[in-house]
């Protein structure tokens, strides 16, 4: 019998929780351990912060669904890694300490055989004085964040209503922030709903960001054809931003937010404040705080986990230039660099290196995108990670482990401009692969047949229908494995 520990029910630990139990039988124990007691599909956030959806729409409790499974759930936070066991025994477990109200602090020795940290990322709201819904802004990070704000949104409304002008800024709130596509569909769903509620007039929307220009979403932007042209994500995000009438900050770095006002670094070094009635600034994401000790109970975080906190997995880390970075240093198994039966996946693999070109204030302030690992990705590596875990039990140790390089995938991407079944719109991307590679695909490092862009009506109901599709999945109702990641 093997035991399997999950941590994190994210995207990526979840979509793996529910493959092993598929791929092994029930004499197997798959194990999932997560803080909250919800799902969250967290896309859709972002409707959650304009008001359109509630938190009930888009998380579900996960205990049913584990129980139905024959998953086994353990609502708690996971502090310790010992994968060489302890003093007592060279079985290896992880310490968690439990987060139900139930069960609150007890702390639990959980062993294992395999172990996948799918633990996603830590909101770094601390790297920025002044940052996050506990400060002077607010997010859509969490659905409790994105309920807040729309509770400070709709003041705004309220206001503009009355005839009083207000600013408005959405974006990113660090120099190395990712995630810059989710910052993008908030500031245009925002901008959407002041025009349904008739109040854009005396609105002001800033769009703040630290990609060097509009389109790149850390991903250093895309080039499809189009009609027969090429064109640029830039091009295509620039226009959109005229007809709307969304101003942009660009190559920024948030130093510090104040009550109503943020200090700003650009890349030419200046520095600038910026006055605001309504700020909703993404915070940069680190691993979470997980330290792991050796048998001897010596502190080998260092070893296993990069110094963002992300878990080093197969990949090359040799600290190069970015013209020198190669598709291949990308990892395709996320099996640990240290031990073999430990995995990461999901926002928690160390990526090698940056996707978008590395930028530094002449005061070297780092400005510059950190690469995304968004909603398709993740799910694909918990799967792939799931079926090498079940080959490895099922067939044996030396079995081969499945691949799936984020530099041989393809994603796509639905950012979501406006919510409405009859005005709502969308940008709807595809690329291949994820992460360029220059030298199969000279030029843009990316495929022109499989990277395309296109915006409109239909790319708003492909992302609500995606909304229910994924809860569906999630909650693995008849058939959810059809359905793909
Ligand atoms: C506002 C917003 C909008 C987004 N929109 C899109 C989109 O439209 N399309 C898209 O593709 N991607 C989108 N993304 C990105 C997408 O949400 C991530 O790619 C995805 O959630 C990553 O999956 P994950 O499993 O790695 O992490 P997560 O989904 O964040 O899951 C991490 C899990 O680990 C748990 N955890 C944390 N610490 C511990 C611990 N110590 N022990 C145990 N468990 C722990 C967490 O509670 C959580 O359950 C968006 C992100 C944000 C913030």
């Amino acid at each position: 019998m093997a035991r399997v520990v999950i941590l994190g029910a994210g995207i990526s630990g979840h979509t793996a929780a529910l493959y092993l139990r598929r791929f092994l039988d029930t004499s197997h124990e798959v194990v999932v351990v997560s803080p909250n007691s919800n799902w969250n599909w967290i896309p859709s956030n972002i409707w959650v912060g304009v008001g359109k959806m509630t938190t009930k729409q888009v998380t579900f409790p996960l205990a049913p669904v584990y129980r139905r499974k024959g998953i086994d759930f353990r609502q708690a936070l996971a502090v310790g890694l010992y994968p060489e066991g302890d003093q007592t025994s060279t079985k290896p477990f992880v310490e968690i300490i439990h987060t139900s109200k139930k069960e609150k602090d007890r702390l639990e020795r959980l062993h294992y055989d395999y172990l996948i940290n799918a633990t996603g990322p830590k909101l770094n709201f601390a790297a920025t004085p002044g940052l996050g819904p506990d400060a002077n802004t607010l997010s859509v990070c969490t659905p409790d964040h994105a309920t807040k704000t729309a509770g400070e949104f709709e003041k705004i409304i309220e206001a503009l209503a009355k005839g009083d002008p207000k600013t408005l800024v959405i974006g990113v709130g660090h120099g190395t922030c990712t995630c810059e596509g989710a910052a993008f569909e908030y500031a245009f769903n925002v901008e959407h709903e002041l025009r349904n509620r008739g109040v854009r007039e005396l609105a002001t929307v800033i769009y703040l960001t630290n990609e060097f220009e509009l389109g790149d979403f850390g991903v250093g932007g895309m080039e499809f054809v189009q009609n027969g042209f090429v064109t640029t994500s830039k091009m295509w995000t620039e226009s959109l931003f005229r007809e709307r009438g969304v101003k942009a900050i660009l190559g920024a770095h948030v130093e510090q937010v104040d009550e109503g006002v943020l200090t700003y670094e650009q890349l030419d070094g200046s520095k600038l404040t910026l006055s605001f009635d309504f700020a909703m600034l993404l915070p940069p994401f680190r691993g979470v705080d997980l330290r792991a000790y050796d048998q001897g109970g010596d502190d080998i975080t260092s070893e296993i986990f990069a110094p963002n906190g992300f878990m080093k997995v197969d990949a090359d880390y040799t600290s190069r230039t970015f013209d020198d970075w190669n598709a291949s240093d990308w990892p395709s198994t996320y099996q640990s660099q240290k031990y073999e039966n430990v995995f990461g996946v999901g926002i928690a693999f160390a990526p090698p290196h940056p996707i978008s070109r590395p930028r530094t204030s002449p005061n070297g302030t780092v400005i510059s995108p950190a690469p995304p690992r968004t909603g398709m990705p993740s799910g694909v590596m918990g799967k792939t990670v799931a079926r090498s875990i079940a080959d490895r039990i099922n067939l044996g140790e030396d079995a081969p482990l499945h691949k799936a390089s984020m530099a041989k995938m393809g994603a796509a991407c639905i950012a979501s401009a406006g919510a409405g079944i009859k005005n709502g719109t969308a940008a709807a991307m595809t690329m291949y692969p994820v992460v360029p590679d220059y030298q199969r695909f000279p030029g843009s490092g990316r495929d022109s047949k499989g990277t395309s862009g296109e915006i409109g009506l239909g790319g708003h109901w492909v992302k609500l229908m995606l909304h229910y599709l994924f809860i569906y999945k999630a909650k693995a109702l008849p058939g959810w494995y059809r359905i793909p990641e």
